[in-house]
């Protein structure tokens, strides 16, 4: 695999107004201005992603499927930006990546009691329209989820 510091270095030089870190987990810090990103084998395609986060502004989400539409901006931008570096990012990646979202989207909305999809009332609580249930999801779990509940804020 080769190596990422070129690229962070080439980064650092065109995006002076972020801060680029090595983390275990890929995200976007909107408080800190910072792209964390981490060497793994899909190190180039996250760390693009997320400076796109960064270069879209994006601070958090009131609605789950917000940020889905925020998922799918980043990764647009993305692929704006493998242009410039002359780089490439796998459109099964990110499909797969989104699939991520869409289950988990698909999982909280989901009526526990009936199976018909809910609205979402609260950042926290869905609602059935079809027999009026009302459920509270958790906070997002996955690692890229996490990113905005807890550390964009
Ligand atoms: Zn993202
Ligand atoms: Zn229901």
């Amino acid at each position: 695999m080769p190596s990422i510091t070129p690229l962070i270095n080439q980064l650092r030089s065109d995006y002076p107004q972020f801060i680029f870190k090595e983390s275990p987990d890929s995200y976007w810090s909107h408080d800190e201005k910072t792209i964390y990103y981490n060497a793994g084998p899909d190190s180039v395609s996250l760390i693009l992603h997320e400076l796109a986060h960064g270069l879209l502004d994006h601070v958090d989400y009131k609605r789950d499927i917000e940020l889905i539409a925020m998922e799918r901006e980043a990764w647009d931008k993305a692929k704006e930006l493998t242009d410039k570096y002359n780089l490439v990012i796998d459109n099964n990646f990110i499909q797969s990546n989104l699939d991520t979202y869409r289950d988990w989207l698909h999982a909280r909305s989901t009526c526990p009691k009936c199976n018909a999809t809910g609205m979402q009332t609260k950042p926290n609580i869905y609602s059935c329209l079809a027999c009026n249930h009302k459920w509270t999801v958790n906070e997002a779990r996955t690692c890229a989820l996490k990113r905005y509940s807890k550390k964009v804020k």
